[in-house]
């Protein structure tokens, strides 16, 4: 099982601060229809950003505008 600092870095791409609990997103992957977890992460200190990352392929997004 992943953990959510490295699940946070992988949506990233690069390291994070901080990682909240893995939470499932209650949504499907646009590419593949697999389930999608969430995560919110600090990239910095003056950012929270919730991304979502999908368990069966390399799918992933964040919040940000
Ligand atoms: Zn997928």
């Amino acid at each position: 099982m992943v953990t959510p600092g490295k699940l946070a870095e992988l949506i990233e791409g690069e390291p994070i601060l901080e990682a909240e609990d893995i939470t499932d997103a209650n949504r499907s992957c646009p590419e593949c229809d697999g389930d999608v977890l969430a995560v919110g992460y600090m990239p910095s200190v003056t950012e929270f950003v919730t991304g979502h990352k999908c368990q069966e392929c390399d799918w992933s997004d964040d919040d940000r505008e």
